[in-house]
C-alpha cells in the first residue's frame, strides 16, 4: 500500500495543464485567468450622483431652507451637460452624471418641492462633494484589476463586466468524461432482476464534476467486455480532457477495465492506504489522464474527492486544489481498527458559537452505503489507530468547501 500523498503527488506530476483560450465572461466562472487584466477605462466613468435628489452648488445651500430654481432633470443614462448656475439645481437620479457647476447632491429626503416643483427648498446645508461618486474612484486606466492565476469568482466577473471586458483569456474548462462499467448495472429506474444494481456512480460523479466547475460528459454504461470497454475509453479520451471510470479496477475475475487500461494506457495501479477507496488506477491513454476509480459507490466518490478532483483542478491551472479543512470536536467516540490505513469517516457537522464545529457520524460507514455519505458535510480524517474519543478534536475535510 502507498500513502495518499504519494499517490496524489504521482498523479499531479503527470497531469497535463489545460491550454489557454479566450472565453466569454459569462462562461468564465471558476476558470483560471492566464494574463493580468488591465483596465483601460475609468470606473465610474464620470462624477455621478450616489443617490436620488438635487444636484446643487454647496455654496447656495449653506443656509438651511435655501430655495433654488430647478432647471433640468437628469436621469441615469442622460449626458447631464446642462450647466447649473448660482441659485439653480437639477433634479438628479442615482448614477446620473453631475452637471457642470454643481458640486453636491441634496438627497431627496431633505428637500421639498416649491411651486409645483419649479423650485426646490433644501432643508439642511449640504457639504461640497456630498452624494458625489468621483470618476475613477473604483478603477483607473492601467489598474491591474485581476492578476494572472486568479480563479474567477462571481465578484471578479462583475468587476470585469464593469470595465467593459467581454472575453477573458483563461485555462480551458476541463471536459471530464464519466463512464460506468459492470454487467450488473442498470440504467435508470425500474424493477431490478436479482443480482442487478442501479447505476448510481455515474450520476454522482457527473454531479461532482459539475459542482467542481468541470464540464461533465456522460459516456454511458459499458458492459464487462474488453472490446466495449476499449472502444468506450478510446472515444472518451478523444472527446474529453480527462476520463473517470468506476468499477472494474480491483481483483475480481471480471475487472476488465484494469486489463484494458493495462494494454492501451500508460497506467499505474495503486493500493492506497486509505479506507474507503483503496484501489485506484491512474495513467494516460493517448495523452489524456484516466482515473480508474473503484466501483463501490462511496469509494468512487471519496476517490474522486481525494485524488481526481485536486488533480483536475491542478490541470485547470488552480494553485489551491484542496478542500478547506476544519478542526471539529467529535460528539461521540469514533472507533476504528488498526489496519495501516487512514480512515475517512463521513460526518455531519454543526457549528456552535462557543464550541466551534462539532462532528458526529453521518450514518452507515460501509463503502457501499450511500446513506451516510448523503448526510455528510465532511470526511473526518482518522489516522491509523483505534479512533478518537468523544470531546477530542479531529480534522474534517469539508465536502462543499
Ligand atoms: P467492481 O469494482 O466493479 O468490482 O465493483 C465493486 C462494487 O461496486 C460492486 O458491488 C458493484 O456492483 C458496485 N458498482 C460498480 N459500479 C457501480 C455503479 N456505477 N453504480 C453503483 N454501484 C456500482
Ligand atoms: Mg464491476
Amino acid at each position: 500500500m502507498i500513502e495518499l500523498v504519494d499517490a496524489l503527488d504521482h498523479v499531479l506530476s503527470r497531469m497535463p495543464v489545460q491550454p489557454p483560450v479566450d472565453v466569454a465572461l459569462a462562461d468564465a466562472l471558476g476558470l483560471v485567468v492566464v494574463d493580468d487584466v488591465v483596465a483601460t477605462e475609468l470606473v465610474p466613468g464620470w462624477d455621478n450622483a450616489a443617490l436620488d435628489g438635487f444636484a446643487v452648488r454647496a455654496a447656495d445651500v449653506s443656509d438651511p431652507g435655501s430655495v433654488l430654481d430647478v432647471v433640468t432633470t437628469i436621469a441615469a443614462g442622460d449626458p447631464g451637460d446642462t450647466p447649473i448656475g448660482a441659485g439653480q439645481a437639477a433634479r438628479i437620479m442615482t448614477g446620473a452624471p453631475i452637471p457642470p457647476g454643481a458640486d453636491a447632491i441634496a438627497m431627496v429626503e431633505i428637500t421639498e418641492p416649491v411651486d409645483g416643483g419649479v423650485q426646490v427648498l433644501v432643508r439642511r446645508a449640504v457639504d461640497r462633494g456630498a452624494g458625489v461618486r468621483r470618476a475613477g474612484d473604483d478603477v483607473s486606466p492601467g489598474d491591474v484589476v485581476v492578476t494572472a492565476g486568479t480563479t474567477l469568482g462571481i465578484g471578479h466577473l462583475g468587476l470585469l463586466g464593469s470595465i467593459g471586458t467581454s472575453t477573458v483569456r483563461v485555462r480551458r474548462r476541463m471536459r471530464v468524461g464519466v463512464l460506468s462499467t459492470g454487467d450488473e448495472l442498470v440504467e435508470g429506474g425500474g424493477p431490478l432482476q436479482r443480482g442487478q444494481v442501479h447505476d448510481s456512480n455515474r450520476l454522482a460523479l457527473l454531479a461532482a464534476c459539475g459542482a467542481s466547475g468541470f464540464e461533465a460528459v456522460d459516456l454511458g454504461l459499458v458492459r464487462d467486455d474488453e472490446d466495449s470497454i476499449e472502444a468506450a475509453i478510446r472515444s472518451g479520451v478523444a472527446d474529453c480532457d480527462a476520463l473517470l471510470t468506476s468499477g472494474g479496477v480491483s481483483m475480481g475475475d471480471f475487472d476488465f477495465v484494469k486489463a484494458v487500461l493495462a494494454r492501451i494506457g500508460d497506467m499505474r495501479w495503486m493500493q492506497i492506504a486509505i479506507k474507503p477507496a483503496k484501489p485506484f488506477a491512474f495513467g494516460l491513454v493517448d495523452g489524456a489522464p484516466v482515473f480508474g476509480l473503484p466501483g463501490n459507490p462511496v469509494s468512487s466518490l471519496v476517490s474522486f474527492e481525494l485524488l481526481a478532483r485536486p488533480a483536475l483542478l491542478a490541470a485547470s491551472g488552480r494553485s489551491a486544489i484542496q478542500r478547506r479543512r476544519v478542526s471539529a470536536t467529535v460528539e461521540h467516540d469514533l472507533r476504528r481498527r488498526v489496519d495501516g490505513k487512514v480512515h475517512f469517516v463521513r460526518v455531519a457537522l454543526r457549528q456552535d458559537v462557543e464550541l466551534g464545529f462539532l462532528a458526529r457520524s453521518a450514518g452507515a460507514q460501509g463503502s457501499h452505503q450511500m446513506t451516510g455519505l448523503a448526510q455528510a458535510d465532511g470526511l473526518a480524517v482518522l489516522a491509523d489507530g483505534d479512533g478518537v474519543a468523544a470531546g477530542t478534536p479531529v480534522e474534517v475535510i469539508l465536502l462543499d468547501g
